[in-house]
């Protein structure tokens, strides 16, 4: 295999989806060496599998706002994969929301939910309708037109899907409810429900979390303690959120978050107390970041601006979107001493940002990697449902950090280089291609 032939026939094929595109190159330029280390691999030519996606659903759903209009989305799922488990992968509510964005996404849940070491294939779905600004109803009503589409290919042993931007517990809710209906079963078809119907303690915590359990891993190889380190997040949705509760807790100095308007910076590092009030006004109220200047006027506000540029510090944990972190943001968290960087969203480094990482030998985890635990806790809820048996907060928190952990470690073990350094993007890829690979072989052609 040739990365780039590979890639230039799947552009050919695919034209027109610059984020899908992206990811495939970051996976196959990591795992062509591993790749080519197996002839009957090719003979099979894997990877052209391991790219495409099984298959693709995309409708329109139709739906009546509060002032009686009919309005129009598109729905798409992408059940990408499926030789480990069930195809497994969360549903995204946003206006930029399209096919490219949705393979790509399908495509890296794919490899993180390998590394998990739990049975699940990779999945995505979404659409381009945004809650944002709607009321309850308008909501309810789009989940259940949505699902009114795609129940009939979901299934707790065919396909689970979960939260992602925009769609948070209030959605999943609506969405499970309805598939319920529809169904006529009480099963774990989605993960992230309410703890009263099959939902798991600590799934709300577990992506944010994760990626804190992850980065003192990280931490651990340099002998680095993370108590008044200086961090910079960007979001404050579900990821963003228990980050920094999380990194306040660790004693870490949060210094900024953001929203898709603008950055907050606390110089000083945000006290318990200002995270009390955001973590009210973007869980309870949906409020935007602005109001926390309105609330701390010393809270500096950014509006239009992302983290990266606007404040110091040791440790970068972008955790809004994808391609949120350019070349030019690199370069001036580098100039600025960042020495490590853990991804809580997917893909949020552009390709340049990433190498310049990575040149500069710091710590460098790629989402796939450090935001794992979200879907790993959702493994766990299935795990869960499937017993009829909830297991205490305790008990999940315990078995998150060993999972965090034990991705860590394949990471160490397939990404260390000759001088030492821990290139973790080519040890996830690594880690989490052979064992999807090896499960694609023993199957046959399908
Ligand atoms: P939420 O919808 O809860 O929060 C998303 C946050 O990112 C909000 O602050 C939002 O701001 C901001 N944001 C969204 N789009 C943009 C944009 N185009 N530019 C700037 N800011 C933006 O989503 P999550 O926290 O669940 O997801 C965040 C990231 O983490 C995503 O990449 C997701 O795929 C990834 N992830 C999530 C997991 C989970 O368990 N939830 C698991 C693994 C990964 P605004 O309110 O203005 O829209």
């Amino acid at each position: 295999m040739k990365t780039n032939e590979v890639l230039a026939d799947l552009k050919r094929r695919f034209p027109n989806e610059p984020e899908y595109h992206q990811a495939v190159e970051e996976v196959l330029s990591t795992i062509e060496d591993e790749y080519n280390r197996h002839p009957e691999y090719e003979r099979i030519n894997l990877i052209e599998r391991l790219c495409i996606p099984d298959r693709i659903f995309s409708f329109r759903v139709s739906w009546v706002d509060d002032k009686g209009r009919v309005q129009n989305n598109m729905g798409y799922r992408v059940q990408h994969n499926n030789a480990i488990g069930p195809y497994k992968g969360g549903i995204r509510f946003h206006s930029s929301v399209n096919l490219s964005i949705l393979k790509f996404l399908a495509f890296e849940q794919t490899f993180k939910n390998s590394l998990t070491t739990l049975a699940m294939g990779g999945a995505k779905g979404g659409s381009d309708f945004s809650p944002r600004g709607k009321s309850n109803m308008e909501v309810m009503r789009f989940c259940q037109a949505f699902i009114a589409e795609l129940w009939r290919q979901i299934g707790a042993d065919t396909d689970v899907p979960a939260g992602d931007i925009g769609v948070g517990a209030r959605e999943v809710g609506y969405m499970y409810g309805f598939y319920k209906k529809m169904a006529r079963e009480f099963t774990g078809t989605f993960t992230g429900k309410g703890i009263s119907f099959g939902g798991s303690l600590m799934r709300p915590e577990a992506t944010g979390y994760g990626n804190c359990y992850f980065l003192l891993n990280m931490l651990a190889t340099k002998g680095i303690d993370i108590a008044g380190k200086r961090v910079a997040v960007s979001g404050s949705g579900n990821v963003a959120t228990y980050t920094v509760q999380k990194l306040l807790q660790l004693g870490a100095k949060v210094v900024s978050m953001s929203d898709s308007n603008g950055t907050i910076i606390a110089r000083d590092g945000l006290t318990q107390e200002e995270f009390d009030y955001i973590f009210e006004l973007k869980n309870i109220m949906r409020g935007r970041i602005s109001e926390v200047h309105e609330q701390f006027p010393h809270i500096e506000y950014h509006d239009g601006c992302r983290p990266w540029r606007l404040v110091q510090c040791d440790i970068a944990m972008p955790s809004a979107t994808q391609n949120e972190l350019d070349g030019d943001d690199a370069d001036a968290l580098l100039a600025g001493g960042c020495f490590a960087v853990s991804e809580g969203a997917n893909m949020p480094s552009t390709a340049e940002a990433v190498h310049k990482f990575l040149d500069a030998r710091i710590l460098y985890a790629p989402g796939k990697a450090a935001n794992a635990g979200g879907v790993a806790t959702s493994g766990l809820e299935m795990a869960q449902n499937s017993q009829k048996l909830s297991w205490s907060a305790e008990e999940v928190d315990a078995k998150l950090r060993d999972i965090m952990a034990n991705i860590h470690a394949q990471c160490v073990r397939y990404g260390r280089e000759s001088d030492t350094y821990v290139n973790y993007v080519r040890g996830a890829n690594v880690a989490g291609f052979i064992k999807v690979a090896d499960a694609m072989m023993a199957q046959g052609v399908l």
